[in-house]
């Protein structure tokens, strides 16, 4: 693939060293790590000033749209450990109608359901498993509602690597089975995702199994690291007012707001930021619930359930991570009901011809709940995120049948 010129083979990244998201301990690169020793995540760090001396935004500009356009700020050493699927930079599409509906007119979506298996989780896994391959392990292990283990199975096959996946036995029937034809060993566990989680975590005691969980590894954060670095190219190096994020891990929020710091860093973008908005379903909203009370961790939501399984997330351990970039941007967190959900998918698709995700439609219900209490205004540009292809979940019958040998009424159709 074209990535033989993206990155040559004996330069080394620009990646110093890791550090502990919450202590701030530093850690070697190069070496296989999980958790901090305070059991909090791990965060890359890199040497900004030699990265900006080395490449500008203009050099940016002559590379392939796709995510290894941005390798100086990315962890992969060598370009024969980069497995991929083609990760094309994904459109921002505007939702005029449904906008004009709320008297907007700056309502966006970032697109992620173009992505390699259908969903923004390739950004992550790609580097993890390009990392996990760099680093010579050989089997990976982790939980999922889906679409994680989706991109893990499909990422490890390339690479050679065994994956073994555990996800709730309610997981969407597609995702579990295109994990298996990706080559996975997937178990359907009657549990929740952290219930998955303990599974992976005794399995690597007895197994040696390398746990890609969320946020447990550090290298999912830097490829969602490059939504924010995207979104940011695309709008021109001027960040949007507002970002609605759904929240279940939260490592697309933890990872923009990291994108938005390093890029500031290197003079790429000012100090402005979007006020950042972690949107989760009300039967499943452990931030929220955290974000109301002031608390800077969050506790277990018990009994969680939603539509949008890629938000039912009981507890997340980068919980302060999400909390922190929420408060830090002076932006909120806020649940909204399936119903809402539903009904945000319905009009996207039937009014801008979009098909959002039951995710992305909590991103759009939570910007309409917004606009309806004037924590937002129309004015603003906001920039919602759609994290999975429409086409991955079930969708209403409304279609009506024709027998094409009786009299049709054509006036009617
Ligand atoms: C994983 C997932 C999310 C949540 O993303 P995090 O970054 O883990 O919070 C949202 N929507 C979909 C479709 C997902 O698969």
């Amino acid at each position: 693939m074209r990535h033989d010129d993206n990155l040559t083979t004996e330069r080394p990244t620009f990646v110093t060293h890791l550090e502990c998201g919450m202590t701030g301990e530093r850690y070697d690169a190069d070496q296989i790590h999980g958790l901090s020793r305070v059991g909090r995540p791990l965060l890359v760090r890199y040497d900004l000033k030699a990265l900006g001396a080395a490449v500008t935004p203009a050099d940016l500009a002559q590379r392939p749209a796709d995510l290894w356009r941005y390798r100086e700020l990315l962890p992969v050493r060598r370009a024969e450990n980069i497995v991929s699927l083609g990760e094309s930079t994904t459109p921002i599409v505007a939702l005029r109608k449904v906008g004009a509906g709320e008297g907007a007119r700056n309502l966006l979506v970032k697109d992620e359901g173009r992505l390699p298996t259908g969903s923004f989780k390739a950004r992550g896994l790609v580097m993890a498993i390009s990392m996990a391959k760099e680093l010579g392990v050989t089997t990976i292990a982790m939980p999922t509602n889906g679409n994680a283990g989706a991109a893990a199975a499909a990422y490890a096959a390339q690479a050679g690597i065994d994956a073994v996946i555990f996800c709730p036995d309610d997981t969407p029937e597609i995702n579990v089975r295109e994990i298996a034809a990706q080559g996975a060993r997937v178990y359907r566990v009657n549990g929740l995702i952290d219930d998955c989680g303990k599974l992976v975590a005794a399995g690597k005691e007895a197994n040696g199994w390398f746990d890609l969980s969320t946020l447990k590894e550090p290298y999912r954060i830097e490829g969602k690291k490059t939504m924010g670095l995207e979104l940011a190219e695309e709008l021109g190096w001027e960040l949007p007012d507002v970002i609605f994020y759904p929240t279940g891990g939260g490592t697309g929020l933890i990872g923009m707001w990291k994108a938005f710091a390093e890029l500031e860093a290197l003079g790429w973008i000012g100090s402005k930021r979007p006020r950042m908005v972690a949107v989760q379903a009300e039967g499943c909203a452990p931030i929220v619930r955290a974000w109301e009370q002031g608390e800077r961790h969050a506790t277990r939501w018990e009994d969680a359930h939603t539509v949008a399984a890629g938000i039912r997330v009981p507890q997340a351990v980068g919980d302060f991570l999400i909390l922190d970039a929420v408060r830090d941007s002076n932006g909120f967190a806020i649940a909204v009901s399936d119903a809402a959900i539903l009904e945000a998918v319905e009009d996207a698709a039937r009014l801008d011809g979009l098909l959002l995700c039951p995710e992305g439609g909590a991103t759009l219900a939570a910007w309409r709940a917004a606009i309806a209490d004037g924590r937002v205004s129309p004015d603003e540009t906001v920039l919602l995120f759609n994290c999975a292809t429409g086409l991955k979940y079930p969708m209403e019958d409304r279609s009506a049948t024709l027998d094409r040998h009786g009299p049709i009424d054509f006036s009617a159709l």
